[in-house]
C-alpha cells in the first residue's frame, strides 16, 4: 500500500492476520496456535487525533480491560459512507472513553478520540504499554444490516458480521468485500487517502481516509 501523493503517514506496525506484533515476537505465545492478527496496528504517540475512516454513525463507546482498552466503534452504512459495502469500524486503546453518543453522526476524517495505550498496560508489553491504535473492520451483509439500526440494536450485529482486512475499505471499485480475496495483484496495490494539512480530504473525492492525518 502507498499513500495517496505518496504523502508520508503512519505506516502499519502490524497488519492484518500477522502471527507478529511490531516488535517481531510471535502473537502465538500465550494466543494459541492460529493466534493471527484480527486488526491493523499503528504506532502512534499517546494522544494521537484518531480520524473515523469513513462517513458514519457511532455504534458504541466503552471501557474494556486488559487486552482491549477504552474503545469506539462506528456503524458505516452505505448511504452515509458512499462506499458500497455496509461495515463496522473499531478503534481500540484510546486515551480515554471517547465522549461520543451512540447514533451521532461522524463526518469522514472527524476526529473522533485520541490514541492511548490502554489494555497493554501489564501484559506483553509491559508497565508502559505500548500506545497504538488497534483498528478492527467487520463488513455486514446488506440483508444483516437491519440488526445494526435501530434503538433495539445490539452486539449481535457484531456476531453477524464477517472480520476482514481494513485495508479492503480502501480498495476502489468492490461490491462487496469478498471480492478482495479473487482480485488479481494489481488491483490490491491500495492507494489510501487522508487527512492532511488544514484537515483536507486528499483526494477530494475519497469516500475512506486513513485513521491519522499525515502531514
Ligand atoms: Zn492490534
Amino acid at each position: 500500500m502507498t499513500f495517496f501523493d505518496n504523502a508520508r503517514c503512519a505506516p502499519i506496525s502490524s497488519p492484518y492476520g500477522s502471527s507478529t506484533r511490531y516488535d517481531g515476537s510471535s502473537r502465538r505465545t500465550g494466543g494459541g496456535p492460529d493466534a493471527t492478527h484480527g486488526g491493523i496496528d499503528l504506532t502512534l504517540a499517546e494522544g494521537t487525533p484518531l480520524l473515523a475512516i469513513a462517513a458514519g454513525t457511532v455504534f458504541a463507546t466503552g471501557e474494556g480491560g486488559q487486552m482491549e482498552g477504552n474503545f469506539v466503534w462506528l456503524l458505516h452504512l452505505p448511504d452515509r459512507s458512499g462506499l458500497p459495502f455496509a461495515f463496522l469500524a473499531k478503534y481500540q486503546h484510546l486515551a480515554a472513553p471517547a465522549p461520543l453518543r451512540r447514533g451521532a453522526v461522524v463526518a469522514l476524517g472527524q476526529e473522533i478520540a485520541r490514541s492511548g495505550s490502554t489494555g497493554t498496560v501489564g501484559g506483553h508489553y509491559g508497565s508502559a504499554g505500548y500506545a497504538h491504535l488497534h483498528l478492527t473492520v467487520r463488513s455486514i451483509a446488506a440483508d444483516k444490516i437491519a440488526l445494526a439500526v435501530g434503538p433495539e440494536s445490539g452486539f449481535s450485529i457484531v456476531r453477524d458480521s464477517i472480520q476482514i482486512d481494513p485495508l479492503t475499505v480502501y480498495v476502489p471499485g468492490l461490491r462487496s468485500p469478498g471480492e478482495a480475496a479473487d482480485l488479481p495483484a494489481e488491483r490490491k496495490q491500495v492507494v489510501v487517502a487522508y487527512v492532511g494539512a488544514g484537515s483536507v480530504v486528499r483526494p477530494a473525492s475519497a469516500r475512506a481516509v486513513w485513521p491519522v492525518a499525515c502531514p
